[in-house]
C-alpha cells in the first residue's frame, strides 16, 4: 500500500531578467533545507555574476551555493544518490540534454527545480526552456518592471554602448560591453539590419 503521493517532479520558473527567478529560487532552495531535504544547486559556468560562480545570487543579495556545471550530463555526474531536491539556475545557457536528464532525475524520485530567461534578447525561445516548460509539472512564469514605461516587462532588452543591439547579433555575448534593461513587449527594440539602410526609390 502507498502511502501519499510518489517522490520525484520537475518545477520550472521562467522570466526576464530582473523578475525574481534567482529569488524564487533560492526560496523553494531555503525551504527544502528547513524540510531537512538532501539539497544540490547548479548552475550555469556561463553566470558568474555578484557573487561569483559558486553561488546562486539574485539582484537583491540572496544567495546560496552552487555548483557550475557546462554541461546537462555534468548535473547527471555530480548527483548524489541521496540527494532528492535538485535546483539549477540559468538552464537557457545548458544543452537540451537537460530536458532528459531533469526527466530522469525526476522519474527515479527527485524534485528538480529549474529556473532560467525563456527568451533571448530577440524575444525567442532560449535554448530548453521551451521544452523544459512541456515537461514539467508546475511552471511559473515571472515577469519584472519595463524600466520604459512601468508596465510588467516581458523582454530582455539588450544594450551595446547604451544602443539597442541588433537581431543579427550573437544571443550569447561572453565578456561583452553589453547590458541588459527589462522592458514590456511595446518598448522592446531589436533593431534589424535593413533598418538602418536608406531605401533609395
Ligand atoms: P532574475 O533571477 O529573474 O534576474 P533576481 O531574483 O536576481 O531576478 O532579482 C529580482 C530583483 O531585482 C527584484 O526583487 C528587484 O529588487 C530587483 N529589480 C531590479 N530591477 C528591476 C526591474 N526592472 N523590475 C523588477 N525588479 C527589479
Ligand atoms: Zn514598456
Amino acid at each position: 500500500m502507498r502511502h501519499g503521493p510518489r517522490a520525484g517532479s520537475i518545477e520550472v520558473v521562467v522570466g526576464v531578467m530582473f523578475s525574481g527567478k534567482s529569488e524564487e529560487l533560492i526560496r523553494r532552495v531555503r525551504r527544502a533545507i528547513i524540510a531537512r531535504r538532501t539539497v544540490q544547486v547548479f548552475k550555469s559556468h556561463l553566470d558568474a555574476r555578484y557573487a561569483g560562480l559558486y553561488s546562486v545570487t539574485s539582484h537583491d543579495g540572496g544567495a546560496v551555493d552552487a555548483a557550475p556545471v557546462d554541461s546537462a550530463a555534468e548535473i547527471l555526474r555530480l548527483v548524489r544518490p541521496d540527494t532528492s531536491t535538485v535546483a539549477i539556475d540559468e538552464a537557457q545557457f545548458l544543452d537540451h540534454g537537460l530536458v532528459e536528464v531533469a526527466t530522469h532525475l525526476a522519474d527515479r524520485g527527485a524534485r528538480v527545480i529549474l529556473a532560467g530567461t525563456d527568451t533571448d534578447f530577440r524575444g525567442e525561445p532560449f535554448g530548453p526552456m521551451g521544452a523544459l516548460m512541456c515537461v514539467a509539472e508546475d511552471v511559473t512564469k515571472l515577469r519584472a518592471i519595463c524600466v520604459v514605461c512601468g508596465d510588467l516587462a516581458c523582454r530582455n532588452q539588450r544594450l551595446v554602448d547604451g544602443r539597442p543591439a541588433r537581431y543579427d547579433s550573437p544571443t550569447i555575448m561572453i565578456g561583452g560591453r553589453e547590458s541588459y534593461e527589462a522592458r514590456c513587449r511595446h518598448c522592446h527594440e531589436v533593431p534589424r539590419a535593413d533598418e538602418d539602410q536608406v531605401v533609395m526609390l
